[in-house]
């Protein structure tokens, strides 16, 4: 991306030095190199010297410990990280986008016990939404909450909810009431995590990324933790999932403080993926030939160059679909290129540019699956901003 157009002034320059500066300090290869081992999606240190700056929500006001950051400063301190980590740190997104939920529908008592610690960087939030028979249908949720008295007890199964294994909470919606129609029995809450009942065990992906199954067994909480009305949930699930697909209606007011973290993440990948191509095809081989010198290496490198630059000026609900779709044709496109050798993942003697094209290439599937599918994002964009019939299939929100 570039923000040469936009003639920045020379404060924003200065600050822009002072933003890479803090990341050449906080955010190491050390530290990028074990996470790509343990792939927790998540660096706490990180967290902390950013919530000291008030940079975990740069645009909130600094009474709400934000850094009170015009749009533009905001960004840049969003883009430089995504430049850095690339897709490395997926946690951040769920963690602005639980803590945006919780102060529009969460009770004063919830907003003052929780965002606090949020903007500090000390407490980190999950969702929790998808079931094993609930992904892409996400209201049939079976995760039942009881109320009893001033408490609801949980009890049911989540999967994939990522970052569990780090976070304090997740954001969980339950059925509340088996009897109502199914977007109308639903409430949602945010859990503890380290309540009693709760069992968090972990998936490892194809991509690298740990992921988790979370079992709630009967798990108190009190109603402090209710976000929005009981039997309302899927409306707040709704706003969140309408911020997440960059749809510009539903979203209940919660998209002021949600940055476009996934745009600038795989964005960074697709930028990542041609530079490691190009640096692959400039390294001469053993008798001295390289391959930037042979045309369709280079026009392979320009498909994919040229992606990268569409990319960065796709508007948001389209550029989920289009830089997934891309990514994943392009990392297969240039493997394909680098030849037998390009399967030698990271840290493997011999892998071309260190494994960077096999682990994208990989990485590169999970794009089009979570928060929600890129099918499904190609059924919003038909529905609500081509005004083609409504989806009659698992999406109907009529009942
Ligand atoms: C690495 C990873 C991390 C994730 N992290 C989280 C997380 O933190 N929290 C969380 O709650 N969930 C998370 N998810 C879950 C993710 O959101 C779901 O996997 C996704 O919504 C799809 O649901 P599903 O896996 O049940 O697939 P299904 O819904 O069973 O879909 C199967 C296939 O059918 C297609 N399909 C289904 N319905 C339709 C339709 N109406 N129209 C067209 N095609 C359709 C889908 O596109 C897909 O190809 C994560 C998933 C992965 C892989």
């Amino acid at each position: 991306m570039d923000f040469a157009p936009l003639e920045l002034s020379a404060d924003t320059h200065a600050f822009w030095d002072e933003v890479r500066a803090f990341y050449s300090e906080h955010l190491t290869e050390e530290m990028l190199e074990k996470e790509h081992r343990e792939g927790n999606g998540f660096i706490p240190s990180l967290q902390l010297a950013m919530g000291a700056r008030g940079w975990v929500f740069p645009g909130f006001p600094v009474e709400e410990g934000g850094a009170g950051l015009d749009p533009l400063r905001a960004s840049l301190v969003e883009y430089e990280m995504h430049r850095r980590v690339g897709p490395l740190l997926p946690l951040f997104g769920p963690i602005h986008l639980v803590a945006a939920t919780v102060r529009v529908f969460g009770s004063d008592e919830l907003k003052a016990h929780v965002l606090p610690g949020v903007a500090r960087g000390e407490v980190l939030m999950a969702f929790g939404y998808t079931e094993p028979d609930a992904g892409s249908d996400a209201a049939a949720v079976k995760t039942r909450a009881v109320r009893d008295g001033s408490e609801w007890v949980i009890t049911g199964q989540k999967m994939f909810t990522t970052g569990a294994q780090l976070c304090q909470y997740s954001m969980v919606t339950a059925r509340t009431d088996p009897d109502a129609p199914k977007h109308r029995g639903l409430t949602m809450f945010l859990v503890p995590l380290d309540a009693e009942g709760v069992e968090v065990r972990g998936i490892e992906t194809l991509g690298g990324e740990r992921t988790n199954f979370v079992f709630y067994d009967g798990v108190r909480i009190s109603d402090m933790y209710r976000l929005g009305d009981v039997g309302a949930g899927w409306q707040v699930a709704s706003s969140s999932f309408a911020v997440e697909h960059h749809m510009p209606n539903g979203t209940g007011g919660l998209e002021p403080i949600v940055p476009r973290l996934n745009e600038f993440g795989w964005y960074g990948v697709l930028g990542a993926l041609v530079d490691a191509a190009v640096e692959w095809a400039h390294a001469p081989r053993s008798d001295g030939s390289r391959p930037i010198d042979e045309p369709r290496v280079r026009d392979r490198l320009a498909e994919a160059a040229l992606d990268r630059e569409l990319m960065s000026v796709t508007p948001g609900p389209y550029v989920r679909v289009s830089t997934s779709a891309a990514l994943i044709r392009d990392a297969a496109d240039l493997l394909d290129m680098v030849g037998p050798t390009g399967v030698l993942p990271r840290g493997e003697e011999g892998a071309p540019v260190g494994g960077t094209l096999e682990w994208i290439h990989r990485f590169a599937q999970g794009t089009s699956i979570y928060g929600g599918t890129t099918d499904i994002q190609r059924n919003l964009i038909a529905e609500q901003l081509l005004g083609l019939p409504r989806h009659r299939g698992v999406l109907d929100r009529r009942s």
